[in-house]
């Protein structure tokens, strides 16, 4: 059977052993135009407003699809939702979540039974309805990378419609009082360098002391920071080494000063 919805399962460097979903068509559609995407630059017409719905229901095939790959994969540790772009863009979200957790719970699973994750950039999270549907997975994956508005537009390169950096901070902060107490919320911070001298990358210090304080302000169970790993949309984008990763977790950590949170370096 041709695959249409699922990539892998990867061994992932945050979330083990995860079996990719795509809710999206097999081209890029996303809210963003990152420096760092590692799938390539978001072309003008698929760069879309936080306020763009697209339906796109799951086909009787994502459930048989699932299964078919599921049921050899009984140590998979997550299954996750993203890919190809935003995936909240798609109004049907909800739908492929609900089979993927049926089919889950119909199978054996070795250890724990793999979490549904959900990735998103955070610039739909302002929207009422998007933070309902969201708050459904098991652990949501949000991105801030920046937190001023000339860090954000200089890294993620948002669409014009996409709120400013302090509204998608407050979106984030309601969505982890209204996540259920038994979901989790990771925040993930990708921190990059430049090549091009003119090119402030978000590794500078006013941009890590804002994150810092935002990821206060949110208080996420989890705050991962991670660089690139594979080929940037843009040349002169490359990866912080681990020593520069360990010493922006030890700035969060004096700063946000709370035990509860775990903060990973990948
Ligand atoms: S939000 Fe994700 S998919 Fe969209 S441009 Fe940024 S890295 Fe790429």
């Amino acid at each position: 059977m041709p695959r249409e919805y699922t990539y892998g399962p990867f061994q992932s460097r945050r979330l083990g052993l995860s079996l990719g979903v795509n809710v999206l068509a097999n081209y890029k559609l996303c809210t963003y135009n990152c420096v760092y995407c590692e799938i390539g630059l978001t072309k003008k017409d698929n760069l879309v407003s936080p306020n763009h719905k697209i339906h796109l229901p799951p086909s009787p095939n994502f459930r048989k699809e699932l299964k078919s790959i599921l049921k050899y994969v009984p140590h998979l540790n997550s299954i996750t939702f993203g890919y190809n772009g935003e995936p909240t863009l798609n109004e049907n979200l909800l739908e492929f979540l609900e089979i993927a957790e049926d089919v889950r719970d119909e199978l054996n699973w070795i250890n724990e039974k793999p979490l549904l994750t959900l990735f998103t950039n955070s610039s739909t999270l302002y929207i009422d309805i998007i933070r309902e549907r969201v708050k459904q997975f098991e652990l949501v994956l949000a991105k801030l990378d920046a937190a001023n508005d000339v860090d954000f537009k200089r890294t993620n390169r948002p669409h014009h419609d996409t709120p400013n950096i302090e509204m998608i901070i407050e979106s984030l902060v309601k969505l982890k009082q209204e996540m259920p107490k038994d979901h989790k919320l990771a925040i993930q911070s990708l921190i990059f360098n430049s090549y091009k001298e003119e090119f402030i990358p978000n590794n500078n210090s006013i941009n890590i002391l804002d994150l810092a304080r935002a990821l206060k302000r949110i208080k996420p169970e989890i705050i991962q920071i991670y660089s690139t790993a594979r080929i940037p949309a843009e040349y002169f984008v490359f990866s912080i080494d681990d020593d520069r990763k360990r010493e922006i977790a030890t700035i969060f950590k004096k700063i946000i000063n709370d035990k509860k949170i775990e903060i990973n370096v990948y």
